[in-house]
């Protein structure tokens, strides 16, 4: 690895001669970014090579983690410090009179995933490696990630999102691993081919595996077009199309059941391919199949992956000639299942002849599983058909993946303490009932060097400064800085900090649109997909109050605010793509009207994804997480505003509750009802918004101004939210927390006018925040669930590779030297 500037300088020019034939005054930055990533190439194949050997030869069981999602953002900056010369190398590149975060930026983010799903897993890798566990991830290699969002005239267009346009350094296309997935129907055979990302351990040795899968013909089955007629030769295309589709798109839905086909073949076709290799690897490492279990562990996250349960089962009984017992018993202990979800609209099922049709032979494996259960069921419940009726796998024409995910697996855990609480006490209650041993929690969590080091360097450096470094390994550590909470010179540092990054994020959101916010104003942000639960609306409803009322006394007495939004909807959510206009007219309407623009103005920045993050997360004063009680199963956004010093407002739902255990009561601004009062004010169907919107006229005007044409849009423009909020089924709560929140936002406002107390409350949150590191959280599963152990890759190895060795290791070469020759 290059250590020393000169010979980084040295490659460098050199690399750029290689690969590009370019000089470094000819080189595009594209082109220096790929020189600059290729070096780090460089020195990752042996470690990589090396940590394979090792996993092999301790033969320790390892973990694959299945996602249809994978949000890793950009790669260039973590690896680089991963392997530990991110420094050096950057200094060196401004010795050559280049500047790093121009290069930076051109590296397009993998956005493999929709949102907090694709991230957390993303996490979940980094922590593994960082901790040197044995953990893989499985995924698709979309050719496209999720869309790219425009704002046009304040609305949402979708683009594709081509980010692979150009080769992509960090994949190493695995042809020989490539295995052959088989559907019915038409798709018949398609082969998956792997693309391998290394995964990069902080100051280690470890480097672990994302492994990628592709869709292609089969290379026996590639026709020469020309030899064929033209009715044969279209057929050959389109069929070539269609396989090709498997790895195309990700779609771009996070929430709703997609009806659509190809989303179950992309199922299959991830899970066939992932569980096919680790089969084969389990095989050859340890002699094999019957210890499968003890070898390998296969996470799902989410269902989308829950047909690997089938899958295996078919393996080891087609392939392998196991029995059923025998193959059962495997299955159950290899797999473990996290829910991300208790929205009834979100659990995936799908049509039985859907499956039926496209996977005849895993449909009757499923079919068999359900057989089986309803027949032990019936055992423990005899008679009590509506029980088993409506825990079974497949029931009214659908095949229930969370059922499927619950029955085949070991381990069920929800992702929030309140969250796991529901899953046990309402969404999969009988399945509690009938085994709660498989039930755990296991609170989400973000990756603290991604999301703090990384994304943070100002406030890293500072607090390194303050505490020294161990809180990187340690990230608990950062507790001590509560020591210094009162301390005014820290105070004055840390805002100083956050002045600091202000100042970047209104540069940023100065040269895209134009607009000029004020690095004073509270800076005050939602970003999240954008969906009713999250309720974007409420926030919007108060901006429109706080326009009303600063309209009506101009010198309302209130600290001005920079109201920052971003998000993506899915494309077909129409009530989404409405909020985001809203939240786009009300920034025309309120940045250009010179009455309040000095005191508030609302900025939606297009495009969120892992890089966007980076740059508004750290400039954040209030992190707004107020989704309706019950409804968001963890957010880690919550987590991530936290740790990069911003003051939450949050209702008591998902993660927002551990984090006010963690930091205190008085460090956080809880408001809204609790999932209890939702319940025992509504019942179970939700409240009827008239009752709020009749009996609260402050509610009232604000909802009206949605289509009483004061405000300047068109009077139905916003006739579809405005029915939402009064006609709609309360489901969201929207109207009867809005009091609450609006109270939430004054105690914002009176603790940002105490200073000391304000700089307090945001030193307690960072120092409470490394709780919430997903170090802690990949220990609890591999302790508790997966049941894997560190390995330490050890430097100098006998792997094939080290044996090798140095070419001035190689005898005879010193020694003698070409001279003699
Ligand atoms: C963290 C993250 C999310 C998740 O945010 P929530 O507020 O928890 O929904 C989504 N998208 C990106 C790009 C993220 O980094």
């Amino acid at each position: 690895m290059l250590t020393d500037k000169e010979q980084f300088k040295a490659a460098f020019v050199n690399r750029l001669l290689a690969l590009h034939r370019k000089t470094l005054e000819e080189a595009s930055l594209g082109e220096k970014y790929d020189a600059l990533a290729s070096l780090v190439r460089d020195s990752i194949g042996r470690r990589w090579v090396n940590t394979d050997y090792q996993y092999a030869k301790t033969a320790e069981k390892q973990l694959y983690y299945f996602s249809i999602e994978f949000l890793p953002g950009r790669l260039l900056d973590q690896n680089l410090r991963n392997i530990g010369v991110r420094d050096l190398w950057v200094e060196a590149l401004n010795e050559l009179g280049l500047d790093y975060g121009d290069l930076e930026n051109q590296e397009p983010d993998a956005g493999l995933g929709n949102g907090g799903l694709g991230r957390l897993a993303a996490c979940f890798l980094d922590s593994m490696a960082a901790l040197g566990l044995p953990g893989h991830g499985c995924g698709i290699r979309y050719q496209y990630g999720l869309f790219e969002q425009k704002i046009i005239d304040g609305n949402q267009i979708e683009q594709p999102d081509n980010w692979m346009k150009n080769f992509n350094l960090w994949e190493y296309r695995r042809e020989d691993k490539a295995v052959k997935v088989k559907f019915g129907g038409h798709l018949n055979t398609v082969l998956a081919v792997p693309y391998d990302l290394p995964i990069i351990g902080f100051a280690n040795n470890t480097v672990n595996t994302l492994r990628l899968w592709s869709a292609e013909l089969p290379r026996d089955l590639t026709v020469i077009l020309s030899s064929l007629t033209p009715d044969d030769a279209n057929k050959a295309v389109q069929h070539k199309y269609s396989v090709e589709a498997l790895s195309q798109i990700l779609y771009p839905d996070d929430r709703y059941q997609e009806g659509r086909t190809l989303r179950l073949a992309q199922e299959y076709f991830l899970v066939s391919a992932g569980v096919q290799s680790i089969v084969r690897y389990v095989k050859k490492t340890h002699g094999g199949i019957t210890h499968l279990a003890e070898k390998a562990a296969i996470h799902i996250n989410d269902t989308h992956p829950a047909l690997a349960i089938p899958e295996l089962m078919r393996i080891l009984m087609d392939d392998e000639g196991l029995g059923w017992e025998d193959a059962w018993r495997i299955t159950a202990n290899t797999f473990s299942y996290t829910n991300h979800t208790v929205m009834p609209e979100a659990l995936e099922k799908w049509p039985v002849d859907t499956v039926q049709n496209l996977l005849p032979r895993i449909y009757e494996i499923i079919h068999e599983i359900n057989e089986r259960f309803c027949r032990e069921l019936w055992k423990r419940y005899p008679g009590d058909w509506d029980r088993i009726a409506a825990m079974a796998v497949t029931a009214y024409g659908y095949v229930k993946m969370a059922h499927l995910a619950v029955v085949g697996s070991h381990s069920v855990n929800g992702v929030s303490k309140i969250h796991t609480e529901i899953l046990k006490q309402d969404v999969l209650k009988l399945f509690y009932q009938h085994a709660p041993s498989k039930f755990n929690n296991k609170t989400n969590g973000i990756n603290h060097r991604r999301w703090l080091v990384e994304d943070n360097p100002q406030l890293s450096r500072f607090i390194t400064e303050t505490i020294g470094d161990n809180w990187i390994f340690r990230p608990v550590d950062l507790g001590r800085l509560t020591a210094s909470a009162d301390n005014p010179e820290f105070q004055q540092k840390l805002k100083a900090i956050k002045r600091e990054r202000k100042i970047i994020l209104a540069r940023y959101i100065n040269g895209k649109y134009g607009v000029e916010i004020d690095v004073n104003s509270i800076f005050d942000v939602q970003i999240k997909r954008i969906h009713a639960y999250k309720r974007q609306l409420l926030n919007a409803l108060r901006i429109i109050d706080l326009y009303d009322r600063l309209k009506a006394n101009p010198d309302l007495d209130v600290i001005p605010r920079t109201f920052i939004f971003a998000g993506k909807a899915a494309p077909g959510y129409v009530l989404a793509k409405k909020v985001i206009k809203l939240i786009n007219t009300l920034a025309k309407v309120i940045n250009n009207d010179a009455a309040v623009n000095n005191k508030i103005k609302v900025v939606f920045i297009e495009n969120y994804g892992v890089s966007l993050a980076e740059i508004i997360i750290p400039a954040a004063d209030v992190s707004e997480q107020i989704s309706t009680a019950g409804t968001e199963a963890s957010g880690t956004s919550n987590m991530k505003l936290m740790m990069n010093g911003a003051l939450t407002v949050g209702t008591m739902d998902g993660a927002n509750i551990e984090i006010k255990e963690a930091v205190g009561i008085e460090n956080i601004i809880p408001f809204g009802l609790s999932v209890e009062e939702i319940i025992s004010v509504c019942g179970y169907s939700g409240c009827d918004p008239r009752t709020v919107y009749n009996n609260n006229p402050r509610v009232r005007q604000v909802v009206d101004r949605l289509v009483d044409g004061t405000l300047p849009f068109a009077a139905d423009e916003f006739h579809i939210l405005y029915d939402h909020l009064v006609y709609g089924d309360g489901h969201f709560m929207e109207l009867n927390d809005f009091d609450a929140f609006l109270a939430a936002q004054e105690k914002v406002d009176i603790l940002f006018r105490d200073e000391k107390a304000w700089w307090k409350i945001i030193t307690l949150n960072i120092s409470k925040s490394g709780l919430f590191s997903s170090d802690y959280t990949v220990n609890e599963y591999a302790r508790h669930i997966w049941r894997i152990r560190p390995v330490e890759i050890k430097d100098k190895l006998e792997s094939p590779v080290e044996k090798v060795g140095d070419a001035k290791d190689r005898p005879g070469l010193n020694n003698v030297g070409f001279g003699a020759l």
